[in-house]
């Protein structure tokens, strides 16, 4: 099997800003796999904060060599092989699992859910994220939004507790919607943090992601033992082997295949959280419509969704799954369900 990479800036509708960062631009790598004719498309999203390049994807996979493999249907060896050439580099692993797949559901001419044994039918709603903004532009979006049922609000601004209500408080003055918290590790103190999830509470809050520091896991326990919502895994949650040390301190997880890896660890990570009975929520960076319609593929079987990374983005190059009004609308096409628009399948050659 042939491996190419491609790049590609993805150039965001609005400035997005989260507790620990703010940016207008996200720099991907595109890889396509072919396999006896047959062409598999995946992507790796690379937000600065997390440390993946492009260089380093590309050095990565241009190190690794694929053609040694030419059975696409050995995914276990081939993953597991991929997995142990370097540590790290997990966007750039998960391009790789997308593309793998969608060469594999190419083959069988089934869409990759049918392939997991999942149901298009069922999808949770898809939440729309906005980012943190004064009160009058988180008001203004929530405004703009209100054709999404359920929103996901970044919280843990650097301006403290008060700023952080005055953000909720401006959405709910226009938008009645449900709302999910993301603090993106931005409370540092338990007791504070308590205080402030209590307030939610009486907000029409489903859950709240991340609320302390990755690894301040006693603290976070301890809020989980008093706090009146769920509280679920984000920055704390990269792969598999993290669930074990969150039983019992977080109620769930949000898988994202850039931290998982892909598609396959997605899916044992779905598995292992369900057999501990968490919930799963299942996230993105912001993706083209590449890497968004490989994980919509998992969404029949999560109970939250947020997939909202390629409606962020104006110059999508792939069309897949479609994400209106928050549903989850999984292309029945073969594979991941996503294909170049035409006038990138020529630079994608
Ligand atoms: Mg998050």
């Amino acid at each position: 099997m042939r491996l190419t990479t491609h790049l590609y800036t993805l150039q965001l509708r609005s400035a997005f800003h989260v507790a620990t960062y703010s940016r207008t631009t996200t720099p991907v790598v595109l890889v396509r796999i072919e396999c006896d004719g047959v062409v598999g498309y995946g992507e790796a999203s690379l937000p600065q904060y997390l440390g993946e390049t492009q260089e380093t994807v590309c050095e990565f996979l241009h190190s690794f060599n694929m053609e040694q493999f030419d059975n696409p249907f050995q995914l276990e060896e081939i993953l597991h092989t991929l997995d142990h050439h370097a540590p790290g580099n997990t966007a750039a692993k998960a391009a790789v699992d997308i593309a793998l797949h969608d060469v594999v559901g190419k083959i069988l001419n089934k869409p990759c859910y049918e392939v997991f044994g999942l149901s298009s039918k069922q999808t949770p709603l898809s939440t729309f994220t906005i980012g943190i903004g004064t009160p009058d532009e988180v008001r203004a979006k929530a405004t703009s939004v209100r054709n999404f049922p359920i929103l996901k609000i970044k919280l843990g601004s650097s301006e403290g507790y008060e700023y952080d209500k005055a953000i909720v408080r401006a959405i709910r003055d226009v938008n009645p919607a449900p709302l999910t918290i993301d603090a993106n590790q931005g409370w540092n103190v338990k007791e504070e943090a308590l205080d402030m999830i209590a307030w939610l509470h009486e907000h029409k809050v489903l859950f709240i992601e991340q609320p302390m520091q990755k690894n301040m896991l006693d603290d976070t326990a301890w809020l989980r033992e008093r706090s009146p919502l769920p509280l679920i895994a984000d920055e704390s949650c990269q792969r598999l082997a993290d669930i074990k040390k969150l039983y019992g301190v977080f109620d769930g997880i949000n898988i994202k295949l850039m931290k998982s890896t892909g598609l396959r660890e997605a899916f044992a990570m779905i598995h292992a959280a369900r057999a501990l009975d968490m919930t799963i929520m299942l996230g993105c960076m912001t993706e083209t419509s590449c890497a968004i319609s490989a994980a919509s593929q998992l969404a029949p079987i999560v109970r939250y969704a947020d997939l909202d990374g390629a409606l962020l983005i104006s110059n999508d190059c792939f069309a897949g799954t479609v994400i209106q009004d928050g549903s989850i609308r999984i292309s029945d096409m073969p594979g991941i369900g996503a294909e170049p628009l035409p006038e990138t399948l020529t630079w994608l050659r």
